[in-house]
């Protein structure tokens, strides 16, 4: 598989979206990562790989179409697009605050509109476009403690497929990935006991690994995947089968 186009990750300066960017910078694509914080993680990262890197929320949409208009300014038009940015606020419905349930909304959800809205135009103009949306394995299936997460993850999964019908006839090919339990900070953040009992439920009998993500991006990212729109790569040892 070979490219040679500027591609955007959001969240890419670590755990998964780290990984996706590395795997991109090695098919030949001049890569960009985003971030929202963490600066001296960023830093390293971008040393570490040479990656350049850009701080904005991708929540906001006006600094989503600030900060496209930068890249593409500096970079040349993005033909890759992968929104990866996430975060989770896990609580029960009836302990989650109205803001919880927002933030990952607008974090998860939002930015996938608020960054193609920005993009789109662009591909659909060049005639080619790859866009990728991560999703979760949450959004298919659901998950106790994460109504906000789970409504965001599957309002991607809705999302990828209407706007893929927008771009086919461009050459804009938009899919989603779904995701497993991935060995992340995200999922330090859950419990041992409850990690456990989920790595339990995985056929293939451990957690996922950046990589695994990476790799499926990669490949719906190529120039050789352009019949493929519209779809969900489920990448997550056969938790679950959809
Ligand atoms: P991490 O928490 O390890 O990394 C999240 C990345 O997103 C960081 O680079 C972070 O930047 C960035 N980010 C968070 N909020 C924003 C924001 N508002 N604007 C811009 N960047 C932001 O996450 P993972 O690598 O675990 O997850 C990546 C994606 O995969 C997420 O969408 C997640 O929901 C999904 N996923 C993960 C699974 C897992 O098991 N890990 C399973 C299924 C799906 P900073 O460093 O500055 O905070």
């Amino acid at each position: 598989m070979s490219n040679n186009h500027v591609a955007l990750v959001t969240g890419g300066t670590r755990g998964i979206g780290a990984a996706i960017c590395k795997h991109l910078k090695s098919a030949g694509n001049q890569v960009i990562a985003n971030y929202v914080g963490n600066d001296q993680r960023a830093a390293a990262f971008s040393e570490e790989n040479d990656i350049p890197v850009m701080k904005f929320d991708v929540a906001n949409f006006e600094a989503c179409q600030k900060a496209i208009a930068h890249t593409i300014n500096t970079y040349g038009p993005i033909s890759i697009l992968v929104n990866n940015a996430g975060i989770t606020r896990d609580g029960t419905l009836l302990k989650m605050s109205a803001e919880n349930w927002q933030d990952v909304i607008d974090t998860n959800l939002g930015s996938c509109f608020n960054m193609c809205k920005a993009i789109f135009p662009s591909m659909k103009e060049a005639g080619f476009g790859r866009i990728v949306n991560v999703g979760s394995i949450n959004g298919q299936a659901g998950q106790y403690g994460q109504v906000n997460y789970a409504a965001a993850k599957s309002g991607i999964h809705g999302f990828t497929k209407a706007l893929a019908q927008e771009g086919a006839r461009f050459g804009v090919n938009v899919n989603a990935i779904a995701p497993g339990y991935v060995d992340t900070d995200m999922v330090a953040a859950v419990p041992d006991e409850v990690l456990k009992k989920i790595i339990a439920k995985i056929p293939v009998g451990r957690l996922g690994i950046a990589d695994d993500i990476a790799r499926g991006v990669a490949f719906l990212t190529a120039d050789e995947a352009s019949f493929i729109t519209g779809s969900t790569l489920s990448i997550n040892g056969g938790q679950h089968m959809y």
